[in-house]
């Protein structure tokens, strides 16, 4: 991919790290065939693990120059069946079968369940999935120690499969204690995302921020009905959004998962929050060079919807193929955004009209470019949020970012259509301006002639304050 292509891109890349992708060497190919961010999956690594994933990204970045996100994705509330005898258990339509927290080997009539609350979270009535929605299991009458099922779909019990409970909410706090220990390093190593798995209700998001002290950007993983309640406010509260297909394709009926996708993404576009959508996006590249046809069009589709982010699982951590299905889905995105329609598409999925300061200037910067034929649009952000405003409004011009904080440039590498420079502290706004346009220069990305029209929040240190916008012309 030539440098070109990778500035223009909008819709940013976000790849899971896993066995496949583990060196310096192969993050440097994964970055420089277009990867953006990087997810470190919690339910796959131990806490020694993170921190070297962590540590090799970080270096990965002083190599190639170039921010680099990093997203550490906790398991959260997930429920696994203990252990079954090795004979194959299989569980018949209209069997009779009982999970209960007896710690012993399971058969076909019943296995252990460790999660205590899930005896009093559960309904007479309820639905138990187990691995990945095979079993389907409906429950017939709960004890304290027992909840008793008939099976409605069979299929081969495995031991510690995951067990999915799609119509009840579960009593418990949304974070486990290793959740809290990677929570812990992730803090501690500066992480730049935290994205927290089975979110429930706004309070599960209130409750991550709490713990990271507010530190890192915070992203809601939507998998379960009950946070689709609560998809406005979940998007109020949280940093980011990302719609979870795997899991929330087991939880609801899984035709119904295109239309969720489509509502999450306007309802996260709405309110101004980075939407990452996720899994199986070009699955059979694990194993493949070509993807299918109709994941070629999955892809498009989250970018002619307007996605953030568009991301790989198994393809980047375990496949076979990681670098040429970054390239892949580079290829993808960069061809579907240049599509004559795209941003038109992009332009009418949104109604809403901006009501605070921010989202005004914001508006006010894009209309202003276009006027001027602005090659770009130039956000000076301590923080983050002018960029994160600007791009909301999806312009058709370049987001140049300038920031003298590092943080804040690995934070926006999931925002829609920012490219980010560091820049040194300026004291003040004219001396901001004119370190501004050294750097404009320097980027390439404005001719001299060219009006630029810059936007920055005053006084410059304050989060949220975006106010000002200025037109200056490169000379
Ligand atoms: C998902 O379920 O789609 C997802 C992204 O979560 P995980 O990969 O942790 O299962």
């Amino acid at each position: 991919m030539n440098n070109r292509e990778f500035i223009e891109r909008k819709t940013k890349i976000l790849a899971t790290l896993g066995p496949s992708s583990n060196t310096i060497k192969k993050i440097i190919e994964l970055s420089k065939a277009g990867a953006n961010a990087f997810r470190l999956n919690c339910s796959h690594l131990n806490e020694k693990d993170l921190e070297e994933y962590i540590y090799k990204i970080r270096r990965a970045e002083i190599i190639i120059k170039k921010p680099i996100g990093i997203l550490v994705d906790l398991q959260g509330p997930k429920i696994r069946i203990g252990n079954v005898s090795n004979n194959q258990n299989i569980l018949k339509k209209g069997d009779i079968f009982v999970l209960d927290n007896i710690k012993e080997t399971g058969n076909n009539k019943r296995v252990y369940l460790s999660n205590k609350k899930i005896f009093n979270s559960v309904k007479k009535g309820h639905l138990i999935l187990i691995d990945d929605g095979n079993i389907h299991l409906k429950i017939t009458s709960i004890t304290k120690n027992a909840i008793r099922t008939k099976v409605l779909q069979g299929g081969i019990l495995k031991s510690n499969k995951g067990l999915n409970l799609p119509q009840s909410e579960l009593k418990t706090s949304a974070l486990s204690s290793s959740d809290k220990k990677f929570v812990k390093i992730a803090s501690n190593l500066n992480v730049d995302w935290i994205a927290l798995s089975f979110v429930q209700k706004p309070l599960d998001i209130k409750e991550l921020k709490k713990l990271c002290d507010n530190k890192i950007s915070v992203m809601a993983k939507i998998e379960k009905p009950s946070a689709l309640k609560y998809i406005n406010e979940i998007c109020q509260i949280a940093d980011g959004i990302m719609i979870a297909r795997g899991d929330l394709g087991v939880e609801l009926p899984i035709e119904t998962v295109p239309g969720w996708q489509k509502k999450i993404i306007r309802t996260s576009r709405v309110n101004g929050k980075p939407v990452v959508v996720s899994t199986q996006m070009l699955e059979s590249m694990t194993s493949s060079l070509t993807p299918t046809r109709a994941e070629v069009s999955d892809v498009a589709n989250a970018v002619f919807e307007g996605a953030d982010a568009i991301m790989l699982s198994a393809e980047s951590a375990s496949g076979s193929y990681p670098v040429e299905t970054v390239k892949m889905m580079h290829k993808i995105a960069y061809s579907t955004e240049n599509e004559k329609n795209y941003n038109k598409i992009l332009a009418n999925q949104i109604e809403q009209t901006p009501n605070t300061t921010p989202d005004a200037i914001a508006a006010a910067a894009k209309s202003l470019a276009d006027d001027l034929s602005s090659p770009i649009i130039v956000c000076y952000t301590e923080s983050g949020s002018t960029g994160i405003k600007v791009s909301r409004v999806r312009p058709t011009q370049t987001i140049l970012t300038i920031t003298p904080i590092i943080e804040t440039a690995r934070k926006l590498s999931l925002a829609w259509g920012v490219l980010c420079f560091l820049q040194k502290d300026e004291k003040n706004l004219e001396k901001m301006i004119e370190s501004t346009k050294i750097t404009v220069k320097k980027s390439g990305l404005a001719d001299i002639g060219d009006k630029v029209v810059i936007t920055a929040g005053l006084p410059l240190k304050v989060e949220g304050t975006t106010n000002l916008i200025r037109v200056t012309s490169i000379k």
